[in-house]
């Protein structure tokens, strides 16, 4: 069996460790190396990684992928590039762009110049549903055009069009996936979740934007991670895939089943002035990635969400020296 080496930007953080962990993880079965190159923002930790440390068909670099002359070297020791590196806090970008553009838009052009120095390279780029900007009804599909509204959507969606581009200009193998709201366990508790949940059980109140009635569609990590695979594996070059999660919900919603699931009520909620921009409503239609790869959405919302509750309420030492990176801490 060949085993193809994959570099994971990225894979310090969120999704992108969810990434490693399933592929090296207890089945151990992916004909997969994975290196892992990530600078460790605030949002990047290693301890999102302690399972695969050890396992020899894995490699840890810190660094950046601005980094022109690393980001060459190491594309060019790897067969794949599945890019999850990314500033991802929709929030953070409103306070200050700089390192979005930096870190989204310079490093994946720095990112997709190497690996076209080094080609044929399967370059996986994750982007998101906030590429299409607010849409009040229906869903958007991969030929609709981009419309992002804040300077987050905008940064991703420039490296979107810039990893097509190099596809279109020069043959570069590179597959874009546009997916919706992730959700599970080791999410940095900045995000709307873990925020509600650590928040909650600090005694503390769930800061809820605006009238509550902003809507998102809600993707489980391990729903992410085998589209993610099947887009890697038997994807096609030069094609978008959105990945939708099945389950939509207003803030609001959201915020009544997290009230269930730890036991508290409305008071504990503090209605907080709207974010700047705040977009009203994404959805993806996914018919593509489901009839060309066969992907659907496994994991059932109500019982991921009281999973991730619990993986919060049994894991305090992880995020609890988390929470003083948050801006909102
Ligand atoms: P995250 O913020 O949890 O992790 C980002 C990781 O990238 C961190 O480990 C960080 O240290 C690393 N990083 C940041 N800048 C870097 C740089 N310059 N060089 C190297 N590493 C750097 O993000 P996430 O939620 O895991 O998101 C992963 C990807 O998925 C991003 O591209 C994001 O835009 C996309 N996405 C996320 C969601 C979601 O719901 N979380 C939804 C749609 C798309």
């Amino acid at each position: 069996m060949t085993t193809t080496s994959i570099l994971v930007t990225g894979g310090a953080g969120f999704i992108g460790s969810h990434y490693v962990r399933t592929l090296l993880g207890p089945r151990n079965d992916a004909a997969v190396r994975i290196t892992v190159l990530d600078k460790l923002t605030y949002a990047g930790n290693l301890a999102n990684l302690d399972a695969v440390h050890g396992n020899e068909r894995f490699a840890f670099v810190r660094g950046d992928i601005c980094d022109a002359g690393l980001v060459d070297e190491l594309v060019a020791a790897h067969d794949q590039v599945v890019h999850f590196a990314a500033e991802s806090h929709v929030d953070r970008s409103v306070l200050g762009a700089h390192e979005f553009v930096q870190t989204n838009v310079v490093g994946t052009q720095t990112l997709l110049d190497a690996a076209l120095r080094h080609a044929p390279k399967t370059f996986v780029h994750i982007s998101t549903d906030e590429v299409y900007g607010s849409i009040d009804s229906g869903s958007s599909s991969e030929t609709d055009p981009l419309r992002p509204s804040s300077p987050y959507a905008a940064t991703k969606a420039a490296s979107d069009l810039l990893a097509l581009a190099y596809h279109h200009t020069h043959g570069l193998d590179v597959r874009v996936t546009r997916c919706a709201n992730n959700y599970g366990s080791h999410q940095f508790p900045e995000k709307v979740i873990p925020r509600f949940v650590t928040t909650l059980l600090e005694g503390g109140r769930m800061p809820l934007y605006g009238d509550g009635g902003n809507v998102r569609n809600w993707l489980h990590v391990a729903d992410h991670v085998r589209a993610v695979e099947l887009v890697r594996t038997v994807g096609r070059p030069g094609q978008v895939y959105n990945v939708g999660g099945g389950t939509e919900l207003s803030n609001r919603a959201l915020t009544g089943m997290l009230l269930d699931a730890l036991g508290a009520d409305w008071d504990a909620v503090a209605f907080v002035p709207d974010r700047k921009g705040h977009d009203r409503r994404y959805s993806v239609d996914h018919r593509k990635i489901s009839v060309e790869l066969g992907y659907r959405p496994r994991r059932d919302f109500a019982s991921g969400l009281a999973e991730t509750v619990a993986w919060y309420r049994n894991n305090r030492a992880w995020w609890e020296p988390l929470k003083d990176r948050s801006p909102a801490a």
